[in-house]
């Protein structure tokens, strides 16, 4: 039976090769691997193949102006134009015109209801700080109200101890040195392995990584190289590790880091890659809308 492993990288777009495009300047293996040994830019050729896809999609939807992370993840994950019902592109957090879409049609509650609420599973973790300040704010992220919403368990600081959950840098450096000086990094390799192993009992993992965001507003090319071969890395294990009835996806929100010449969101297209038995499913996506059907059809057909 099919299981997908869903990487959601916020704020990758495939743009021009310029000095400006880390994914075009670094050397990336993994990443290449991923796109048939190819860089992640707009001159890529699209792969096509019954056990692998790599092509580009939009993330417009439609609408003027650059596309944000509150609309545009809200996209990805339900199947329904959030930039439209909302007017326009708005980020980071959904707005409120297009929570009860996030809340009621997410991928997570269009699965639950078919293959059950403990078949599914949001991987990160989040520090207890992370739900003492959205409790007093109520500004849930797309991928953490979509999740509670139906069901499914936010991850905490014990679950990285009990090595089933990651934390959103990956290696938990970030948590070490912001809120706990004894918590132990993990590898990527590490963070490869628990993503797969959680594949093992759920038939659908999501994992959202957001550095990739961060760098690209901060239009630091070295923070860009230490976020992406990290990222590299964990590609490099959850390749290695996955089983032959694993689907790896891999697909971004709106452009950001493959422009390092601007501090703002881009209008590129997104990368949207799918590896494994059964990847062909995704061949037929052209936008951020096609990928939660998408992934609801493969795992129910
Ligand atoms: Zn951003």
């Amino acid at each position: 039976m099919t299981r997908i492993l869903f990487l959601f990288i916020d704020g990758v777009g495939l743009g021009p090769d310029s000095p400006e495009n880390p994914l075009s300047t670094l050397d990336l293996p993994s990443f290449r691997a991923l796109a048939g040994r190819q860089p992640w830019t707009s001159r890529s050729e699209t792969i096509d193949r019954p056990d692998h896809v790599f092509r580009p999609i939009d993330a417009t939807l439609g609408l003027e102006g650059l596309p944000q992370s509150g609309t545009g993840q809200a996209t990805l994950l339900t199947g329904e134009n959030a930039a439209r019902i909302h007017g326009r592109h708005f980020g980071p957090y959904p707005p409120t015109t297009v929570r009860p879409t996030v809340q009621d049609k997410s991928v997570f509650a269009q699965l639950a209801p078919l293959i059950g609420t403990d078949r599914l599973a949001f991987a990160n973790a989040y520090p207890e700080r992370f739900f003492q300040h959205v409790e007093a704010r109520g500004r849930w992220t797309v991928t953490t109200l979509a999740a509670r919403s139906a069901g499914v368990r936010l991850r905490r600081e014990a679950d990285v101890r009990d090595g089933i959950a990651i934390p959103a840098d990956l290696t938990g450096r970030t948590w070490q040195r912001l809120f706990d000086a004894d918590a132990e990094p993990i590898s990527e390799a590490e963070a490869a392995r628990r993503l797969v192993a959680l594949l093992d009992d759920h038939t659908f993992v999501l994992h959202e990584y957001y550095l990739t965001d961060k760098a690209g507003h901060s239009q630091d090319p070295a923070r860009a190289a230490s976020v992406l071969e990290s990222l590299d890395r964990l590609f490099a294990g959850v390749l290695e590790a996955a089983g032959p009835d694993d689907v790896l996806l891999i697909t971004s929100d709106h452009g950001n880091i493959e422009d390092l010449g601007t501090k703002s969101h881009t209008r590129h297209p997104v990368p949207l890659v799918a590896w494994g038995a059964g990847a062909d499913a995704f061949s037929s996506c052209r936008s951020l809308l096609d990928v939660t059907p998408t992934i609801v059809e493969l795992l129910t057909r």
